[in-house]
């Protein structure tokens, strides 16, 4: 794109941002061009040549009873709670590609989490559940990739444990199921193997908090947008993996992911 036209796209969304009622995000002044550019991240939607553009990462914390209770907390009494990853931690896999992960710096103790993921082509505040389904375009399978050794470490401090979750890559997403075609995701199978062998085996209906609650509680907290993505919660058997270990992560109806750690 020539840069004339660059600028003139740019001025064109500072404006429609200024215009448009609850935004939140800086929009800059619209007329100095930026000193450079900074990538968008955005995720291929399947079968449709089109891709999904991310504003933000949501993930919920604990939201299978039984990986609640290997966490040391109480199934039953929880209020939801969410933790940000960066956007650009995303790594995509593709449709039958084997993705090479790198391990992270500064963890002993690296763990698989596979989840169910959302993602938001509308938004709002204070959704009722029963209108939040609504927002969600569709659906993929993702890891929230975790150094558990620094999470834990913080948490003993009761210092926040961002540290263990947002990091470069921690974000592994597939490609999105439009749920026009797919339906909603409310029940299925939800796997992750480690060369081979079954390590967390679930079922989504055993979530605490439907993604419908989740995107009606988030949306309680803050205006959600367009572009926003939700990682659900990852079932018990959560895991170490090392350098060379191939992690294969399945949720029943969508693409199956194959990550090899290097
Ligand atoms: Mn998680």
């Amino acid at each position: 794109m020539a840069s004339t036209n660059r600028r003139q796209l740019l001025q064109g969304t500072a404006a429609a941002a200024a215009l448009l009622p609850g935004a939140t995000f800086a929009a800059g002044d619209g007329a100095a061009p930026p000193l450079f550019d900074v990538p968008g991240v955005s995720i291929p939607i399947r079968d449709s040549g089109r891709s999904f553009p991310v504003r933000r990462i949501y993930c919920i914390g604990r939201n299978y009873a039984a990986h609640a209770l290997e966490r040391g907390s109480n199934p039953d009494r929880e209020p939801p709670f969410f933790f940000h990853k960066p956007t650009d931690a995303i790594q995509l896999v593709r449709k039958d590609e084997v993705l090479a992960h790198p391990y992270p710096p500064l963890t002993q103790n690296y763990h698989h989490e596979i989840e169910l993921v959302a993602a938001l082509h509308k938004g709002g505040r204070d959704l009722r559940p029963e209108d939040a389904l609504a927002c969600v375009y569709g659906y993929a399978v993702g890891l929230d990739m975790t150094r558990r050794d620094l999470q834990n470490a913080m948490a003993a401090e009761k210092k926040p444990w961002e540290i263990g979750k947002s990091f470069d890559h921690s974000a592994v997403i597939g490609p999105i199921w439009p749920a026009s075609a797919s339906g909603h995701f409310t029940k299925g199978a939800i796997e992750l193997a480690v060369n081979g062998k079954l390590r967390q085996s679930s079922d989504l209906s055993k979530m605490i908090w439907s993604v419908a609650e989740q995107v009606s509680r988030l949306s309680q907290s803050g205006e959600l947008f367009p572009g926003d993505i939700i990682y659900s919660g990852t079932p018990e058997n959560v895991g170490p993996v090392v350098p060379g270990d191939v992690m294969t992560g399945r949720i029943e109806g969508l693409y199956t992911i194959v990550v090899k750690v290097v």
